[in-house]
């Protein structure tokens, strides 16, 4: 990486994390160069984001948007198409934030890493389906990943705290906090009334749609078990979730001397997006700062695994190994499209992704072939499900 000028890679750069981490790049004017955008259906917004920022390169979805983009941006602008295209800005600039939502963000993994770069990942689906092959794709001179996600973020500077041996022999294990999403403490009765509206309704976070969905089933915590899992090579037995519904603690580290590490912070994405961009220094904008004047209330209590039962799906696809993972990930893919479509209630949202586990068989997951074949299969599956949804 040169140290005078860093260049980004902004991957999703229309959506809830892609324009925060143009707030951070706002704040921090001449200090990194964005050179490559790329974004889904919002083309004009990705038109608008080249001419503040001057960007040079743009990814979209097909040819069509190409053709559309094209009349809205100066002629020296490159734009690049399709899954290729992502994965030849990935490989193209020293820090690449993935902030792409779903599988669709598993070539910006596989292609920053396998060029070396700094990967700062907000997409946990592509870490969390490839696991195996990110582990390798690791190894790659100059490969880190630092993530976004507030958790992980909160654990990769906890973990500073210890001496980083391989397998983490001082810590005792992580815990992730969580809200508890907007259906905290309903019974399993209210929760057969919940609607889409009632899901959309973040208590602490204003996230895009999917990832509020999650939220609202602990679909989301039980992938970040995962993520945690993956990033930091810990056995899911030692990553334990306690609900923090204030968001203010975003994660902690016991050590085997009994010491908690936590970082606190009020809920501002655009400070773990700051960490990831600033690593090794830290910039100066204090996002997220808290008033220590004002009354500071943090509680703490433990999930309710039986009303939300996403939780012990992803703990089992983390047991299972293999394509577990990336099974799980398609089916609430899949579910979490027709819930949001009205097509399906929120209590069949993890019904759905639960069927589809009953039908996984072991599979290792030794290649990205392999990998697209099984999220394909899984979400084949998932739709057959929801067919015969009533
Ligand atoms: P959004 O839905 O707000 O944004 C998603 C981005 O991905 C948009 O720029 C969208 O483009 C783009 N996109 C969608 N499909 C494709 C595709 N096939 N190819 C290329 N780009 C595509 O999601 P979020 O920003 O909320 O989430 C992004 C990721 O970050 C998710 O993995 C989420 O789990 C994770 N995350 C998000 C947090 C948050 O606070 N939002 C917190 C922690 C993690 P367009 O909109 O133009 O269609
Ligand atoms: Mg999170």
């Amino acid at each position: 990486m040169s140290f005078a000028r860093p260049s980004v890679a902004l991957l999703g750069a229309t959506g809830s994390i892609g324009t925060q981490t143009l707030d951070v790049l706002r704040s921090q004017l001449g200090a990194f160069e964005l050179v490559s955008i790329a974004g889904g259906q919002r083309v004009g917004e990705l038109a608008a984001i080249a001419r503040e920022f001057r960007v040079g390169r743009i990814g979209v979805l097909a040819d069509a948007d190409r053709e559309v983009l094209a009349d809205l941006v100066s002629d020296d602008v490159d734009i690049v198409v399709g899954s290729a295209g992502l994965a030849e800005l990935a490989a193209s600039a020293d820090i690449v934030v993935n902030a792409v939502v779903g599988f669709a963000g598993l070539p910006v993994t596989m292609a920053a890493l396998g060029a070396g770069k700094r990967l700062a990942l907000a997409n946990k689906e592509s870490l969390i389906a490839a696991a195996p092959l990110v582990r390798m794709a690791r190894e790659t001179p100059g490969a880190v990943i630092l993530p976004i996600d507030s958790e992980h973020c909160a654990i990769h500077q906890c973990l500073a705290s210890s001496r980083g041996e391989p397998g983490h022999p001082d810590v005792r294990r992580l815990l992730l906090t969580a809200s508890g999403g907007p259906f905290r403490g309903w019974s399993a009765q209210r929760l057969a009334t919940a609607t889409r509206e009632d899901a959309l309704h973040h208590p602490t976070w204003s996230m895009g749609p999917k990832i509020t969905i999650d939220s609202s089933t602990l679909m989301n915590k039980g992938l970040e078990v995962l993520e945690a899992s993956a990033l930091f090579a810990i056995d899911v037995e030692r990553i334990d979730v306690v609900v923090h519904p204030q968001s203010i603690v975003h994660s902690m580290v016991e050590y085997v001397d009994g010491s908690i590490i936590a970082q606190l912070s009020k809920p501002d994405m655009r400070l773990p997006i700051a960490y990831c961009l600033g690593l090794p220094g830290r910039l100066d904008h204090a996002w997220g700062e808290i008033d220590f004047t004002q009354p500071l209330e943090l509680t703490f209590e433990k999930p309710d695994r039986e009303a939300f039962p996403a939780l012990a799906l992803a703990y089992s696809a983390a047991r299972r190994g293999g394509a577990a993972p990336a099974w799980l990930s398609a089916a609430n893919e899949v579910a979490v499209e027709a819930f949001l479509a009205d097509e399906l209630a929120w209590s069949d949202i993890v019904a759905t992704v639960a069927a589809v586990m009953d039908l996984y068989v072991d599979d290792p997951l030794d290649s990205l072939e392999d990998l697209v074949e099984n999220d394909a299969v899984a979400r084949q599956l998932a739709h057959g499900i929801l067919k015969k949804q009533p």
